[in-house]
């Protein structure tokens, strides 16, 4: 049976609990979230008609600060993906040393069946209805799957509202115009391609001779996938919800994004009119085609325990949260494919979020260059972090990452003691 995401994640605190000897204790917090909140969310639909939707925020831990974590809309979204979601951002603020705790939230929908406005509507109410337990300094949201900077600059303007003035620190992810950070679009992807040149310089392979192969093209997929290509990568593979492109002599990535960008709502992979040499896939041949490095950037789970023994890529850099289940794991390191832990891949996102509430709070903006130099320091240091204590203990990247994260997390639940 296919582990689910959340027993993944619990699987791999307890093992690293275990072999850092963690005091049972604090493993105990480290397992359950501080605070769950589940709201109703019921909208006028533009024919006039109520629809409820349900919606989740997850703080699982404060212990090294402010909570910190996006808003998913998803119909599959539910309570235990956002636990699983809240559990990693915790330990990505940590491997990152940015000094946040984790959360995350999300709302069950299905945004292609939403206009705009049902969007909007939604995005307020459910920001009015989390609103009692987040604030600048207390859990601050971001955009995650099917949101963005505008669902961003709704969420502030609902909160702002209720506030009676302006919250521009409420969320991070906005639109430049309300108080965002320059690259933090592009943070995520730009993470995940800096830490798999880094684990290519390791392994002493020239970016050039590398095929790849990225599922979910959305804003993390995309953004890596242009970026690894103008570090001379093949970009041979790539899909969406609807299907998979595949060209052995590598995809016009620059063609598809002017396509995906053409129209105000992104239009699917399906309907792309493909050029020379170029064919669809499933998405379950793209996950095991023959390219050097694979980086899932869509939902979970997707290798799990029935197809972790047909992956071929030597190289997974996870994009997405959560892309490999624990089991599956255990096989890819027996096969010796080296993996680059979500909560270090895709950690450039909230490294970025980071800049903007500082920047934020100063009321004082840096230039793109700042941006992008600040995001390569912190990225190449836990890189380099990870990398180090992984050669050190003989373990994998995922096992050194969580290692370094437990230990700062239960390091500062001990510095500040207990409450009562
Ligand atoms: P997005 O909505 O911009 O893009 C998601 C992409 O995945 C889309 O192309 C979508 O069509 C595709 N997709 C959805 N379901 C799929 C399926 N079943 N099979 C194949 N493709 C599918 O979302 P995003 O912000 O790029 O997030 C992608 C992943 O990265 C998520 O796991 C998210 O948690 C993680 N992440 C995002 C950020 C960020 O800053 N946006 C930061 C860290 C991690």
């Amino acid at each position: 049976m296919i582990q689910s995401f959340y027993d993944s994640v619990l699987g791999q605190i307890d093992d690293t609990a275990d072999k850092i000897s963690l005091e049972s204790g604090i493993h105990n917090m480290i397992r359950k979230p501080e605070r769950e909140l589940t709201v109703t969310i019921p909208i006028e639909k533009d024919n006039g008609e109520i629809e409820t939707f349900t919606g989740y925020r997850v703080q699982h831990s404060s212990a090294r600060g402010p909570c910190k974590g996006g808003i998913r809309y998803h119909p599959d979204t539910n309570i235990d993906e956002v636990k699983a979601l809240a559990t990693l951002m915790s330990l990505k603020c940590a491997v990152a040393n940015v000094p946040f705790g984790g959360a995350k939230g999300g709302v069950t929908c299905n945004p292609s069946e939403l206009s705009k406005k049902e969007l909007q509507r939604i995005t307020k109410r459910y920001a009015a209805m989390i609103l009692p337990i987040i604030g600048p300094r207390a859990d601050i949201p971001a955009p995650d799957i099917n949101t963005n900077a505008e669902t961003m600059g709704w969420f502030m303007d609902a909160v702002s509202m209720h506030e009676g003035s302006t919250v521009l620190d409420i969320v991070t992810g906005k639109p430049i115009d309300l108080g965002g950070s320059l690259g933090r679009n592009e943070a995520t992807g730009r993470g995940v391609m800096l830490n798999t040149i880094e684990l290519l310089k390791k392994q002493k392979i020239d970016p050039k001779k590398i095929t790849c192969a990225i599922q979910g093209f959305g804003n993390v997929g995309s953004i890596a996938g242009q970026l690894l290509g103008k570090k001379g990568c093949k970009i041979c593979a790539i899909s969406d919800v609807s299907t998979g492109l595949y060209n052995i002599d590598g995809l016009d990535t620059s063609d598809i994004l002017s396509y995906l960008n053409s129209k105000e709502r992104t239009p699917l992979l399906k309907d792309y009119r493909l050029k020379k040499n170029d064919e669809f896939i499933s998405n379950k041949d793209l996950l095991e085609s023959d390219v050097d490095v694979l980086i899932p950037s869509a939902l979970e789970n997707q290798i799990h325990i029935e197809n972790a023994d047909k992956i071929k890529a030597k190289i997974i850099a996870e994009g997405a949260n959560g892309p490999v289940s624990k089991k599956a794991d255990e096989i890819l390191a027996e096969k010796e494919i080296q993996i680059i832990p979500d909560i270090l891949a895709n950690s450039g996102g909230v490294v970025v979020s980071y800049f903007e509430w500082v920047q934020g709070i100063q009321s004082f903006f840096w230039d793109i260059n700042e941006v992008n130099e600040n995001l390569k320091k912190i990225m190449l240091k836990s890189f380099a972090d990870v990398w180090h204590t992984s050669k050190k203990e003989r373990i994998t990247l995922r096992e050194a990452a969580y290692r370094i994260a437990i230990k700062k997390i239960a390091r500062a639940v001990e510095l500040r003691g207990i409450f009562p």
